[in-house]
């Protein structure tokens, strides 16, 4: 059991404008919306701040997680008792810089490829329509439209699980499809460097406009999710394995298969995770019994179970 109110008096005696929520609903930091209540949920708002709160929680071995924007995480339905600490727009600020840009990891990828835009920097519109943060598209080398983190990454700053900053390069990141080092190291990702292109302002912008509009007529963006549900198997689509195994709107609870996209599971309004987990159980059943493919969740789930 953690002792919160030890931690809640670190955060009032030591840090200034970290900002911290007890019980806080999960609901509203899931793309999903779904999950229960977080203990302890922790909003830093400087890197030093961040840094100080982090050595203290690894010198007490306090139990943690790190979250962004909650679009890859199904949250369980009993909630999380590890502090939760989420890095979100209090961390966000961005400088550009000839043709790179350097982004604290709470700013969204969707955002950054807008600034990008802004300044004629080619290379980040595939990023626009993701919803995840920086840290979050980074720790998943998140990718679309045959684009992907690996490809405009220069640098890191991360908090390494021994409290000390570092600059990591991404060429040390282990980028591969929706993997990277941090999933093992534990590192937590400050900061972002992406190294872009000069480009045509109008042509950018044409491009953007043009992949949210594909991504507007084939994913089920009216609904909550948390996008992808499983990782491509090699040599398969995800959504025609799914599709081909008659499961396209094939409901569990309020989850759904979507009926626009099979490779996303939609909340239709009162979905419970359990309900999105007995889905996920369901298909990966469905598709290994058919056609002897296991399906790998691409979500990270959550939480006390
Ligand atoms: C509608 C929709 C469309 C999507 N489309 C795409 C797509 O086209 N391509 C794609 O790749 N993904 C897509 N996603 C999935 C998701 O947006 C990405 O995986 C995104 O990168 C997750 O970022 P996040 O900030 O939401 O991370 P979270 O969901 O908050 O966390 C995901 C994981 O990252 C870790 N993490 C988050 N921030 C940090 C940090 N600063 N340091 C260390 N670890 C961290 C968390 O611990 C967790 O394990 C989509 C999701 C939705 C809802």
């Amino acid at each position: 059991m953690v002792d919160l109110q030890k931690v809640i008096d670190f955060i009032e005696n030591n840090l200034n404008d970290t900002m911290y929520y007890r019980n806080e609903d999960m609901k509203k930091h899931t793309t999903f919306k779904t999950g229960g209540p977080a203990d302890l949920l922790i909003e830093p708002c400087s890197i030093n701040e961040m840094q100080k709160l982090m050595c203290y929680i690894f010198a007490e071995e306090i139990p943690y997680l790190v979250i962004g924007q909650g679009s890859n995480l199904i949250v369980s339905d009993k909630g999380i008792r590890e502090l939760v600490i989420k890095i979100g727009k209090n961390l966000s600020q961005s400088v550009v810089k000839n043709e790179s840009i350097e982004v604290e990891a709470g700013a969204t990828i969707t955002d950054v490829a807008k600034e990008a835009q802004k300044h004629s920097l080619s290379g980040l519109e595939f990023a626009c329509g993701i919803p995840g943060s920086v840290g979050g598209a980074v720790f998943m080398n998140a990718g679309a439209y045959d684009g992907e983190i690996k490809n405009v990454l220069e640098e890191v700053l991360v908090l390494t699980v021994d409290g000390d900053l570092l600059i990591r390069k991404a060429e040390e990141l282990q980028l591969g499809y929706r993997t990277s080092l941090v999933q093992k190291n534990g590192d937590i990702i400050l900061k972002a460097k992406f190294k872009l292109q000069k480009g045509n302002k109008d042509e950018i912008a044409h491009k953007m406009k043009e992949l949210t509009q594909r991504r507007e007529r084939s994913q089920p963006l009216e609904l909550p999710s948390a996008g992808s549900i499983f990782k491509r198997p090699a040599g398969y689509y995800t959504g025609k394995l799914i599709e081909d195994a008659n499961l396209k709107a094939y409901q569990i609870g309020g989850a759904q298969v979507s009926p626009k996209h099979a490779g996303f599971i939609v909340n239709t309004g009162n979905a419970t995770s359990s309900d999105i987990l007995n889905l996920i159980k369901h298909i990966q059943a469905e598709v290994k019994k058919r056609f002897g493919v296991e399906l790998e969740t691409e979500v990270r789930i959550v939480g006390e179970f």
